[in-house]
């Protein structure tokens, strides 16, 4: 049982220190050691508290954030619910464009948060001037004194975990790491703490996971962006359809692909092997570990620090819903004992 008991002054206070924790069963047959940094454990439930917080702070050391100032961004996922969150304790207004297809629920709970949503139409290309984008624009230039986060173009994101999460992962595992395992959506948390690892020891492998349906990959092998490599896909915040300049690809020594479907099934089989209910992209981390243990990409002094950036409880009308599981055609190829009828 976890021993210290402490009392805090506000919930930013409890920001970062997530644990690793080993992974004991799933990596059954893998060379090596393997454990999973639970960034679920942030009080907003993922890893985009730190950037939140991070950025915010810097904002307010450079004097442009000041009591009662606008922050503005263009997300109704985790890094929304953060910036919500921060906000209201530091006592910033909190704007967030977000699009049409964003599910009620998660509108809902941004707007429970304190944030002021507009919801702006999905199918406009993103320099029409109602896109989430465009609109969080307008509203930058005409709020006076607002900080726009945009986390895809910001090198704070990067640093942000190069000042966190990367020394963290150090320090935790006493140095002795030899590869991190690091989904990639705006490339912040992978680029930020791969840089700080490599700045102790650069035979540090890194391994990025990205989707298919993104470029990220093939941007990463080429330098070449192509568009041939966008369709759709639905792991939310993992890979993309544009080369954020979030990403530090120098640092990244290669990236692996998983699917939709292995990624939901492998979140689910981290819930039933492991006691870990985790968001989509976790599945999707550890996927990727099972086709790196597959290609032998580890052997027995391998120890593995794996990424898992969000909790389970955004996805139970996802990839927890054995309703949708069944739409996505996910239950067809895969017999598993938590898609079988039960009795309530
Ligand atoms: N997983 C989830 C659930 C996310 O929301 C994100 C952020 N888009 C990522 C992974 C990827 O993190 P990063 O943006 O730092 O690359």
């Amino acid at each position: 049982m976890k021993e210290d008991l402490q009392v805090y002054d506000n919930i930013l206070q409890l920001i970062g220190n997530t644990p690793l924790i080993h992974l004991n069963k799933i990596t059954n047959g893998f060379k090596g050691n393997f454990f999973a940094k639970v960034e679920g454990f942030n009080p907003g439930h993922s890893s985009k508290d730190r950037i939140a917080l991070y950025i915010i702070e810097e904002a307010e050391k450079n004097g442009i954030l000041k009591p009662g100032s606008t922050i503005i961004e263009t997300t109704s996922g985790n890094t929304g619910f953060s910036i919500a969150m921060v906000s209201i304790i530091k006592g910033y207004e909190c704007i967030l464009a977000v699009s049409s297809k964003s599910s009620k629920d998660k509108i809902d709970m941004l707007r429970t948060m304190g944030a002021k949503v507009y919801v702006c139409p999905a199918n406009v290309p993103a320099d029409d001037p109602r896109s989430y984008y465009q609109v969080a624009r307008r509203l930058h230039e005409e709020i006076k004194g607002s900080v726009y986060i945009n986390q895809y173009f910001n090198e704070l994101n990067i640093d942000a975990h190069f000042n966190t999460t990367g020394p963290e992962i150090w320090k935790q595992t006493e140095g002795k790491l030899t590869h991190l395992v690091a989904c990639s959506g705006t490339g912040g948390t992978i680029s930020g703490t791969a840089r700080f690892l490599k700045s102790k020891n650069p035979d540090i492998k890194i391994i990025g996971i990205d989707a298919f349906g993104s470029v990220l990959k093939k941007y990463h092998e080429t330098r070449e962006f192509d568009e041939e490599e966008i369709y759709p896909y639905r792991i939310e915040g993992l890979g993309k359809n544009l080369i954020p300049t979030a990403t530090d690809f120098d640092v990244i020594d290669k990236f692996v692909k998983v699917t939709d479907e292995e990624a939901a099934h492998t979140a689910r089989e981290l819930a039933r092997t492991e006691g870990l209910f985790v968001g989509y992209t976790s599945g999707a981390a550890t996927q990727g570990l099972k086709q790196l243990a597959e290609e032998g990409e580890f052997d027995k002094d391998s120890e593995v620090i794996v990424i898992f950036p969000d909790h389970g409880s955004r996805y139970m009308s996802k990839i927890y819903s054995d309703d949708w599981m069944t739409e996505q055609g996910f239950f067809d190829t895969k017999n598993e004992a938590a898609s079988q009828p039960i009795e309530i």
